[in-house]
Protein backbone atom coordinates (compact mmCIF):
# COMPACT_ATOMS: atom_id res chain seq x y z
CA UNK A 1 0.00 0.00 0.00
CA UNK A 2 1.03 3.66 -0.73
CA UNK A 3 2.07 6.00 1.72
CA UNK A 4 0.52 9.09 0.53
CA UNK A 5 -0.95 11.34 2.67
CA UNK A 6 -2.73 14.10 1.67
CA UNK A 7 -5.95 15.23 2.75
CA UNK A 8 -8.76 14.37 0.51
CA UNK A 9 -11.81 13.45 2.89
CA UNK A 10 -13.22 17.23 1.80
CA UNK A 11 -13.37 16.39 -2.06
CA UNK A 12 -16.54 15.04 -4.22
CA UNK A 13 -15.68 11.91 -5.16
CA UNK A 14 -17.43 9.69 -7.98
CA UNK A 15 -17.14 6.17 -8.92
CA UNK A 16 -17.11 5.54 -12.92
CA UNK A 17 -17.36 2.48 -14.82
CA UNK A 18 -15.44 2.25 -18.48
CA UNK A 19 -17.33 0.33 -20.54
CA UNK A 20 -17.85 -0.29 -24.27
CA UNK A 21 -16.57 -3.22 -27.15
CA UNK A 22 -13.27 -5.11 -26.86
CA UNK A 23 -10.29 -2.62 -28.69
CA UNK A 24 -12.54 0.44 -28.57
CA UNK A 25 -10.18 1.76 -26.11
CA UNK A 26 -11.13 1.59 -22.72
CA UNK A 27 -8.13 0.92 -20.94
CA UNK A 28 -6.20 3.18 -23.05
CA UNK A 29 -8.58 6.00 -22.14
CA UNK A 30 -8.55 4.91 -18.41
CA UNK A 31 -4.81 5.69 -18.98
CA UNK A 32 -4.75 8.85 -20.33
CA UNK A 33 -7.18 10.11 -17.17
CA UNK A 34 -5.61 9.05 -14.48
CA UNK A 35 -1.33 8.35 -16.02
CA UNK A 36 -1.90 4.61 -14.58
CA UNK A 37 -3.07 1.75 -16.31
CA UNK A 38 -6.27 0.31 -14.38
CA UNK A 39 -4.66 -2.04 -11.72
CA UNK A 40 -4.10 -5.63 -13.86
CA UNK A 41 -2.63 -9.11 -13.14
CA UNK A 42 0.57 -9.74 -15.21
CA UNK A 43 -1.75 -12.60 -16.86
CA UNK A 44 -4.12 -9.82 -18.42
CA UNK A 45 -1.32 -7.65 -19.72
CA UNK A 46 -0.12 -10.40 -21.29
CA UNK A 47 -3.04 -11.39 -23.12
CA UNK A 48 -3.65 -7.73 -23.60
CA UNK A 49 -7.14 -8.08 -22.13
CA UNK A 50 -8.87 -7.34 -18.92
CA UNK A 51 -10.80 -10.03 -17.36
CA UNK A 52 -11.35 -8.77 -14.25
CA UNK A 53 -12.30 -5.38 -12.96
CA UNK A 54 -9.59 -3.01 -12.72
CA UNK A 55 -9.48 0.50 -10.85
CA UNK A 56 -7.44 3.83 -10.90
CA UNK A 57 -8.17 7.05 -9.41
CA UNK A 58 -7.43 10.61 -10.27
CA UNK A 59 -8.20 13.98 -8.55
CA UNK A 60 -9.31 16.09 -11.64
CA UNK A 61 -9.24 19.64 -11.84
CA UNK A 62 -11.01 22.23 -14.06
CA UNK A 63 -8.63 24.28 -16.25
CA UNK A 64 -11.64 26.67 -16.41
CA UNK A 65 -13.15 26.78 -13.15
CA UNK A 66 -10.49 25.11 -10.78
CA UNK A 67 -13.53 22.92 -9.37
CA UNK A 68 -11.98 19.78 -8.07
CA UNK A 69 -13.16 16.05 -7.51
CA UNK A 70 -11.74 12.66 -7.05
CA UNK A 71 -12.77 9.88 -9.07
CA UNK A 72 -12.65 6.19 -9.21
CA UNK A 73 -12.61 4.16 -12.42
CA UNK A 74 -13.23 1.18 -12.84
CA UNK A 75 -12.20 -0.86 -16.10
CA UNK A 76 -14.46 -3.03 -17.50
CA UNK A 77 -13.35 -6.41 -18.97
CA UNK A 78 -13.26 -6.33 -22.45
CA UNK A 79 -14.08 -9.94 -23.21
CA UNK A 80 -17.52 -11.00 -23.98
CA UNK A 81 -17.70 -13.83 -22.04
CA UNK A 82 -17.50 -12.20 -18.80
CA UNK A 83 -20.03 -9.90 -19.55
CA UNK A 84 -21.21 -10.99 -15.85
CA UNK A 85 -18.27 -9.26 -14.35
CA UNK A 86 -19.11 -6.02 -16.29
CA UNK A 87 -22.22 -6.26 -14.42
CA UNK A 88 -20.98 -6.78 -11.12
CA UNK A 89 -18.71 -3.00 -11.62
CA UNK A 90 -22.06 -1.58 -12.55
CA UNK A 91 -23.31 -2.17 -8.85
CA UNK A 92 -20.24 -0.53 -7.83
CA UNK A 93 -20.26 2.86 -10.49
CA UNK A 94 -22.41 6.36 -9.70
CA UNK A 95 -21.77 6.62 -13.68
CA UNK A 96 -19.95 5.32 -16.82
CA UNK A 97 -18.33 6.19 -19.90
CA UNK A 98 -19.29 4.46 -23.05
CA UNK A 99 -16.37 4.23 -25.41
CA UNK A 100 -17.61 3.54 -29.32
CA UNK A 101 -14.21 3.62 -31.16
CA UNK A 102 -15.54 5.99 -34.36
CA UNK A 103 -13.83 3.56 -36.82
CA UNK A 104 -15.68 0.27 -36.16
CA UNK A 105 -19.36 2.18 -34.23
CA UNK A 106 -21.34 0.52 -32.74
CA UNK A 107 -20.69 -3.31 -32.02
CA UNK A 108 -21.97 -6.35 -30.05
CA UNK A 109 -21.08 -5.40 -26.58
CA UNK A 110 -21.37 -1.81 -27.18
CA UNK A 111 -24.98 -2.29 -27.26
CA UNK A 112 -25.32 -5.47 -24.58
CA UNK A 113 -23.58 -2.26 -21.82
CA UNK A 114 -25.51 0.06 -22.57
CA UNK A 115 -28.42 -2.57 -21.84
CA UNK A 116 -26.55 -3.37 -18.70
CA UNK A 117 -25.93 0.00 -17.14
CA UNK A 118 -29.93 0.76 -17.95
CA UNK A 119 -30.91 -2.53 -15.77
CA UNK A 120 -28.29 -1.53 -12.84
CA UNK A 121 -29.89 1.92 -13.08
CA UNK A 122 -27.03 3.89 -14.30
CA UNK A 123 -28.19 7.14 -15.82
CA UNK A 124 -25.67 9.23 -15.60
CA UNK A 125 -23.19 8.40 -19.15
CA UNK A 126 -20.94 10.28 -21.43
CA UNK A 127 -20.06 8.61 -24.78
CA UNK A 128 -16.71 8.92 -25.99
CA UNK A 129 -16.78 8.34 -29.70
CA UNK A 130 -12.94 7.82 -29.68
CA UNK A 131 -10.34 6.80 -32.51
CA UNK A 132 -11.28 10.11 -34.13
CA UNK A 133 -7.67 10.33 -35.20
CA UNK A 134 -8.45 6.84 -37.69
CA UNK A 135 -11.43 8.43 -39.32
CA UNK A 136 -12.11 11.34 -41.75
CA UNK A 137 -14.54 13.89 -41.36
CA UNK A 138 -16.46 12.02 -43.13
CA UNK A 139 -16.29 9.18 -41.27
CA UNK A 140 -16.71 10.88 -38.39
CA UNK A 141 -19.65 12.54 -39.01
CA UNK A 142 -21.87 9.27 -40.20
CA UNK A 143 -20.24 7.74 -36.86
CA UNK A 144 -21.89 10.56 -34.67
CA UNK A 145 -25.36 9.97 -36.32
CA UNK A 146 -25.32 6.22 -35.97
CA UNK A 147 -24.60 7.13 -31.85
CA UNK A 148 -27.27 9.54 -31.98
CA UNK A 149 -29.75 6.67 -33.34
CA UNK A 150 -28.41 4.18 -31.32
CA UNK A 151 -29.06 6.26 -28.06
CA UNK A 152 -32.46 7.54 -28.87
CA UNK A 153 -34.87 6.05 -26.71
CA UNK A 154 -32.50 4.94 -24.02
CA UNK A 155 -30.87 5.95 -20.94
CA UNK A 156 -28.24 7.55 -22.48
CA UNK A 157 -30.08 9.69 -25.24
CA UNK A 158 -29.60 13.18 -23.26
CA UNK A 159 -25.56 11.77 -22.65
CA UNK A 160 -23.15 14.12 -24.26
CA UNK A 161 -21.15 12.70 -27.40
CA UNK A 162 -17.36 13.66 -27.08
CA UNK A 163 -15.10 12.89 -29.91
CA UNK A 164 -11.83 12.01 -28.66
CA UNK A 165 -8.62 10.26 -29.50
CA UNK A 166 -6.72 8.70 -26.27
CA UNK A 167 -3.83 7.56 -28.17
CA UNK A 168 -3.47 10.85 -29.65
CA UNK A 169 -4.90 12.76 -26.73
CA UNK A 170 -7.21 14.91 -28.60
CA UNK A 171 -10.16 16.12 -26.55
CA UNK A 172 -9.23 14.98 -23.36
CA UNK A 173 -9.25 17.86 -21.54
CA UNK A 174 -13.17 18.06 -22.81
CA UNK A 175 -13.88 14.48 -21.85
CA UNK A 176 -12.04 15.52 -18.15
CA UNK A 177 -14.61 18.69 -17.95
CA UNK A 178 -17.60 16.54 -18.69
CA UNK A 179 -16.65 14.25 -15.70
CA UNK A 180 -16.38 17.29 -13.47
CA UNK A 181 -20.20 18.10 -14.20
CA UNK A 182 -21.62 14.87 -13.53
CA UNK A 183 -23.96 14.72 -10.23
CA UNK A 184 -23.06 13.09 -7.22
CA UNK A 185 -25.61 11.28 -6.30
CA UNK A 186 -26.84 11.27 -2.28
CA UNK A 187 -25.08 9.27 0.04
CA UNK A 188 -26.29 7.98 3.04
CA UNK A 189 -23.96 8.45 5.81
CA UNK A 190 -26.48 7.21 8.83
CA UNK A 191 -27.48 3.59 7.52
CA UNK A 192 -25.43 1.20 8.65
CA UNK A 193 -22.82 0.38 6.75
CA UNK A 194 -22.44 -1.96 3.67
CA UNK A 195 -19.57 -2.53 1.67
CA UNK A 196 -19.61 -4.35 -1.53
CA UNK A 197 -16.71 -6.65 -2.50
CA UNK A 198 -15.40 -6.42 -6.16
CA UNK A 199 -11.90 -8.03 -5.35
CA UNK A 200 -9.53 -9.76 -2.71
CA UNK A 201 -5.97 -9.63 -2.66
CA UNK A 202 -3.09 -11.27 -0.37
CA UNK A 203 -0.99 -7.92 -1.18
CA UNK A 204 2.13 -9.37 0.83
CA UNK A 205 5.47 -9.92 -1.87
CA UNK A 206 6.69 -13.16 -1.79
CA UNK A 207 9.46 -14.06 0.81
CA UNK A 208 8.06 -10.91 3.12
CA UNK A 209 9.17 -11.63 6.92
CA UNK A 210 6.11 -12.85 9.61
CA UNK A 211 6.43 -9.28 10.80
CA UNK A 212 6.04 -7.33 8.14
CA UNK A 213 2.99 -8.68 6.41
CA UNK A 214 0.19 -7.39 5.44
CA UNK A 215 -3.58 -8.80 6.42
CA UNK A 216 -6.04 -9.37 3.72
CA UNK A 217 -7.43 -6.84 1.56
CA UNK A 218 -11.27 -6.28 0.71
CA UNK A 219 -11.28 -3.76 -2.55
CA UNK A 220 -14.45 -2.21 -3.55
CA UNK A 221 -16.67 0.26 -2.75
CA UNK A 222 -19.04 1.76 -0.13
CA UNK A 223 -22.73 1.78 -0.34
CA UNK A 224 -23.46 3.06 2.75
CA UNK A 225 -22.70 4.80 6.09
CA UNK A 226 -19.09 4.71 7.16
CA UNK A 227 -16.18 2.44 8.22
CA UNK A 228 -13.43 3.11 9.92
CA UNK A 229 -10.13 1.91 11.35
CA UNK A 230 -10.11 -0.69 14.44
CA UNK A 231 -14.40 -1.48 13.26
CA UNK A 232 -15.02 -5.11 14.16
CA UNK A 233 -16.68 -6.56 10.68
CA UNK A 234 -18.83 -8.99 9.52
CA UNK A 235 -18.32 -10.78 5.62
CA UNK A 236 -21.07 -12.67 4.53
CA UNK A 237 -21.65 -15.23 2.33
CA UNK A 238 -18.01 -15.55 3.90
CA UNK A 239 -15.76 -18.66 3.70
CA UNK A 240 -17.10 -21.78 1.99
CA UNK A 241 -16.60 -24.87 3.51
CA UNK A 242 -17.57 -28.44 2.97
CA UNK A 243 -19.61 -30.22 6.25
CA UNK A 244 -21.21 -33.03 6.02
CA UNK A 245 -20.82 -33.34 1.87
CA UNK A 246 -22.40 -30.16 1.57
CA UNK A 247 -21.27 -26.95 0.66
CA UNK A 248 -21.74 -24.31 3.36
CA UNK A 249 -21.01 -20.89 4.30
CA UNK A 250 -19.71 -19.42 7.63
CA UNK A 251 -19.46 -15.46 7.82
CA UNK A 252 -16.26 -14.12 8.30
CA UNK A 253 -15.59 -11.79 11.92
CA UNK A 254 -12.83 -9.73 11.82
CA UNK A 255 -11.10 -6.27 12.10
CA UNK A 256 -10.41 -3.31 9.78
CA UNK A 257 -6.74 -2.22 10.09
CA UNK A 258 -6.03 0.16 7.54
CA UNK A 259 -8.29 1.98 4.81
CA UNK A 260 -6.92 2.80 1.76
CA UNK A 261 -8.64 5.27 -1.07
CA UNK A 262 -6.50 5.20 -4.79
CA UNK A 263 -3.16 6.02 -3.09
CA UNK A 264 -4.12 7.88 0.00
CA UNK A 265 -4.57 5.96 3.61
CA UNK A 266 -7.44 7.53 5.48
CA UNK A 267 -8.91 7.10 8.73
CA UNK A 268 -12.40 6.50 8.03
CA UNK A 269 -14.22 6.08 5.06
CA UNK A 270 -17.74 7.40 3.32
CA UNK A 271 -19.71 6.53 0.63
CA UNK A 272 -17.51 7.73 -3.02
CA UNK A 273 -14.65 5.93 -4.49
CA UNK A 274 -13.29 2.63 -4.68
CA UNK A 275 -11.86 1.66 -1.22
CA UNK A 276 -9.21 -1.22 -0.56
CA UNK A 277 -10.24 -2.29 3.68
CA UNK A 278 -6.96 -3.81 5.15
CA UNK A 279 -8.32 -6.97 7.53
CA UNK A 280 -6.72 -9.06 10.47
CA UNK A 281 -7.86 -11.75 8.16
CA UNK A 282 -5.11 -14.39 7.18
CA UNK A 283 -4.18 -13.84 3.35
CA UNK A 284 -4.89 -17.47 2.58
CA UNK A 285 -8.70 -16.69 2.83
CA UNK A 286 -8.69 -12.78 0.86
CA UNK A 287 -5.90 -14.13 -2.21
CA UNK A 288 -7.44 -14.63 -5.81
CA UNK A 289 -10.45 -12.85 -5.66
CA UNK A 290 -11.66 -15.38 -3.02
CA UNK A 291 -14.16 -13.26 -1.20
CA UNK A 292 -15.02 -10.73 -4.31
CA UNK A 293 -19.07 -10.76 -4.53
CA UNK A 294 -19.54 -10.80 -0.96
CA UNK A 295 -20.74 -7.97 1.63
CA UNK A 296 -19.57 -6.40 4.40
CA UNK A 297 -21.11 -4.40 7.46
CA UNK A 298 -20.98 -4.21 11.58
CA UNK A 299 -21.35 -7.48 12.98
CA UNK A 300 -25.24 -9.01 13.36
CA UNK A 301 -26.34 -5.82 11.25
CA UNK A 302 -26.13 -8.08 8.00
CA UNK A 303 -29.48 -10.22 6.74
CA UNK A 304 -29.12 -14.23 6.96
CA UNK A 305 -28.02 -15.41 3.63
CA UNK A 306 -30.55 -17.26 1.47
CA UNK A 307 -29.73 -19.98 -1.76
CA UNK A 308 -33.79 -19.65 -2.75
CA UNK A 309 -34.45 -15.61 -4.16
CA UNK A 310 -37.82 -15.09 -6.23
CA UNK A 311 -37.63 -12.29 -8.52
CA UNK A 312 -39.92 -10.12 -10.72
CA UNK A 313 -38.03 -10.48 -14.41
CA UNK A 314 -38.60 -8.74 -17.42
CA UNK A 315 -36.80 -10.55 -20.57
CA UNK A 316 -35.52 -8.55 -23.80
CA UNK A 317 -36.86 -8.80 -27.25
CA UNK A 318 -33.78 -9.81 -28.44
CA UNK A 319 -30.72 -11.39 -27.15
CA UNK A 320 -27.70 -9.24 -26.71
CA UNK A 321 -24.20 -9.48 -27.27
CA UNK A 322 -24.47 -10.98 -30.47
CA UNK A 323 -23.72 -10.79 -33.49
CA UNK A 324 -26.35 -12.08 -35.65
CA UNK A 325 -30.21 -10.73 -34.26
CA UNK A 326 -31.67 -14.22 -31.88
CA UNK A 327 -35.17 -13.93 -30.39
CA UNK A 328 -35.15 -14.18 -26.57
CA UNK A 329 -36.86 -17.25 -25.34
CA UNK A 330 -38.81 -17.67 -22.52
CA UNK A 331 -37.45 -18.81 -19.29
CA UNK A 332 -38.40 -22.14 -18.86
CA UNK A 333 -38.88 -24.68 -16.04
CA UNK A 334 -35.44 -25.86 -14.49
CA UNK A 335 -33.54 -23.81 -16.35
CA UNK A 336 -30.39 -22.74 -15.24
CA UNK A 337 -29.70 -18.54 -15.47
CA UNK A 338 -26.24 -16.79 -14.84
CA UNK A 339 -27.63 -14.07 -12.55
CA UNK A 340 -25.63 -10.86 -10.50
CA UNK A 341 -26.56 -9.68 -7.40
CA UNK A 342 -24.21 -6.75 -5.80
CA UNK A 343 -21.16 -7.85 -6.67
CA UNK A 344 -21.89 -11.33 -6.57
CA UNK A 345 -22.46 -14.02 -9.84
CA UNK A 346 -24.01 -17.04 -9.44
CA UNK A 347 -25.85 -19.67 -11.17
CA UNK A 348 -29.50 -19.96 -10.05
CA UNK A 349 -31.85 -23.27 -11.30
CA UNK A 350 -35.17 -22.01 -11.81
CA UNK A 351 -37.59 -23.92 -9.44
CA UNK A 352 -40.76 -22.14 -9.86
CA UNK A 353 -42.12 -20.04 -12.48
CA UNK A 354 -44.98 -18.07 -12.65
CA UNK A 355 -45.59 -15.34 -15.21
CA UNK A 356 -42.89 -12.54 -14.66
CA UNK A 357 -42.22 -14.05 -11.35
CA UNK A 358 -39.56 -16.85 -11.14
CA UNK A 359 -38.13 -19.06 -7.68
CA UNK A 360 -34.34 -19.85 -8.29
CA UNK A 361 -31.92 -21.66 -6.02
CA UNK A 362 -28.71 -20.73 -6.29
CA UNK A 363 -25.45 -22.41 -6.42
CA UNK A 364 -23.82 -19.65 -4.26
CA UNK A 365 -26.21 -18.13 -1.99
CA UNK A 366 -26.26 -14.71 -1.63
CA UNK A 367 -27.10 -11.64 0.93
CA UNK A 368 -30.55 -10.41 0.09
CA UNK A 369 -30.42 -6.55 0.61
CA UNK A 370 -33.60 -4.56 -0.18
CA UNK A 371 -33.64 -3.61 -3.68
CA UNK A 372 -31.65 -5.74 -5.15
CA UNK A 373 -31.49 -6.07 -8.66
CA UNK A 374 -29.85 -8.60 -10.95
CA UNK A 375 -29.06 -9.28 -14.62
CA UNK A 376 -30.18 -12.32 -16.41
CA UNK A 377 -27.62 -14.19 -18.40
CA UNK A 378 -28.37 -17.75 -20.37
CA UNK A 379 -25.84 -19.37 -21.76
CA UNK A 380 -26.16 -19.90 -25.46
CA UNK A 381 -23.57 -22.01 -27.22
CA UNK A 382 -21.70 -21.53 -24.61
CA UNK A 383 -21.54 -17.36 -23.82
CA UNK A 384 -23.36 -16.07 -21.09
CA UNK A 385 -25.95 -13.79 -23.12
CA UNK A 386 -27.81 -10.97 -20.91
CA UNK A 387 -31.40 -11.87 -21.96
CA UNK A 388 -33.36 -9.63 -19.66
CA UNK A 389 -32.85 -8.21 -15.72
CA UNK A 390 -34.90 -8.47 -12.48
CA UNK A 391 -35.93 -7.20 -9.06
CA UNK A 392 -35.82 -9.59 -5.96
CA UNK A 393 -38.52 -9.41 -4.35
P1 LIG B 1 -10.00 -1.91 -24.64
O1 LIG B 1 -10.06 -3.35 -25.03
O2 LIG B 1 -11.29 -1.23 -24.91
O3 LIG B 1 -9.50 -1.68 -23.25
O4 LIG B 1 -8.99 -1.21 -25.67
P2 LIG B 1 -7.48 -0.77 -25.45
O5 LIG B 1 -7.37 0.48 -24.67
O6 LIG B 1 -6.71 -1.95 -25.00
O7 LIG B 1 -7.09 -0.36 -26.95
C1 LIG B 1 -7.14 -1.30 -28.01
C2 LIG B 1 -6.18 -0.84 -29.12
O8 LIG B 1 -6.63 0.38 -29.69
C3 LIG B 1 -4.78 -0.58 -28.61
O9 LIG B 1 -3.87 -1.02 -29.60
C4 LIG B 1 -4.72 0.94 -28.48
O10 LIG B 1 -3.43 1.46 -28.64
C5 LIG B 1 -5.62 1.38 -29.62
N1 LIG B 1 -6.25 2.68 -29.36
C6 LIG B 1 -6.89 3.10 -28.24
N2 LIG B 1 -7.34 4.36 -28.39
C7 LIG B 1 -6.98 4.76 -29.63
C8 LIG B 1 -7.15 5.98 -30.38
O11 LIG B 1 -7.74 6.96 -29.92
N3 LIG B 1 -6.64 5.99 -31.64
C9 LIG B 1 -5.99 4.93 -32.19
N4 LIG B 1 -5.52 5.05 -33.42
N5 LIG B 1 -5.80 3.78 -31.51
C10 LIG B 1 -6.27 3.69 -30.25
MG1 LIG C 1 -9.11 -3.06 -21.67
Amino acid sequence: MAKENVDITNLEMLNVGVVGHIDHGKTTLLYRLTGKFADTHSEELKRGITIKLGYADTILESSKTGKKRYISFVDAPGHEMLMATMLSGAAIIDAAILVIAANEGIRPQTREHLIALQTKNIKQIIIVQNKIDLVDKEKAKKNYEDIKKFIKGTVAENSPIIPVSAQQEINIDKLKESLLELKIPERNLKEKPIFLVARSFDINRPGTKVKDLHGGVLGGILKQGNLKIGDEIEIKPGLSKIKANKQVYETIKTKISSIQKGNYKIKEATPGGSLALETELDNILTKADSLAGCVVSKPGSLPEITDKIKIKFELFKEVLGTDKQMAVEPLKPTELILLNINTSITVGQISKLKGAEAEFSLRIPIVPLVGGNTGIARNINGHWRLIGFGEII
